[in-house]
């Protein structure tokens, strides 16, 4: 079965309503996953169409009483094709707000989970903040990182100029009744997660702590544009195995199929348990 994207998807977690935002989609070479073989892929075939990884491209609302926020904006409107290596086409954020009943002006806080330019794409509309009401909020040292690296690949160029505007979030910052934010640096410098405990539940947005459901089960398989891979490896196993048999429902932005599922265990592996949508 080919790989899709994941759609927009309501959950709830308590009282608090989580919804994942489509923006796009990229298919990119295995070879964004340094050193990993055909055999592996072979494996996890449902991330894959056509000889690709399918990466799914999107933020989250979460809804949490009268406040309104978003983690991550996306790809923007984007076109990208690098021969052999990712094409990718992004653009629906908004309209998928909308979907879910929401409007920029609505919107209270913006988290980044990091400034990667496919979380960042919707951050600036006509030469103004598109989310005008909103706090911006970007992890420690996040910004200045991409300002002495603004011609990397995937860096938020475009956004910089406007990061004058953005807050720098605390680890364990309230954003919400029972919404939080958590430090996780690694995947960039300043990468932070997001977690929401309701009533008995709980969720947490990954970010890019995860890029597959493949990295559940194989742990060797490292991102090309983690700036630390040693420091995302080791958060990545750590909160992994915090999760696995939690019930705790995950947000992954870029997981195909469905950006919500579990980490469960069983039969001597660890696997992803697909909430759907
Ligand atoms: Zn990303």
């Amino acid at each position: 079965m080919s790989a899709t994207p994941a759609p927009l998807h309501s959950r709830t977690v308590g009282g608090i309503r989580i919804t994942y935002l489509p923006d796009g989609v990229a298919n990119f070479s295995y070879d964004v996953f340094p050193g990993s073989s055909l055999e592996c892929w072979a494996r996890h075939a449902s991330q894959t169409s056509d000889g690709r990884w399918v990466c799914s491209i999107g933020g989250f609302l979460i809804e949490s009483g009268d406040q309104k926020i978003l983690v991550d904006l996306g790809f923007g409107n984007t076109e990208l094709e690098v021969e052999g290596f990712v094409s990718a086409k992004s653009g629906n954020l908004l309209t998928s707000l909308g979907a879910a009943g929401a409007t920029p002006a609505g919107i209270d806080t913006v988290v980044y989970t990091h400034m990667h330019a496919d979380h960042t794409g919707w951050t600036v509309t006509d030469n103004a903040l598109t989310f005008g009401n909103a706090r911006h909020l970007a992890g420690p040292g996040e910004v200045e990182h991409w300002l002495a690296h603004a011609d990397e690949s995937f860096a938020p160029a475009q956004q910089l100029p406007f990061t004058s505007q953005f807050e720098v979030s605390t680890d364990g910052e309230t954003l919400a009744p029972g919404v939080e934010i958590i430090h996780a640096s690694g995947h960039t410098p300043g990468h932070q997660c997001v977690v929401v405990s309701s009533g008995t539940e709980r969720a947490v947005i990954l970010g890019d702590t995860i890029h597959t459901s493949a990295q559940l089960e194989e742990p060797d398989l490292t991102f090309m544009f983690d700036v630390d891979p040693v420091a995302a490896r080791q958060w990545r196993e750590d909160i992994l195995t915090k999760l696995q048999d939690t019930g705790t429902t995950v947000g992954a932005c870029h997981f195909s199929g469905s950006a919500f599922g579990r980490v469960m265990t069983g039969q001597g592996r660890r696997f992803w348990a697909s909430l759907g949508g």
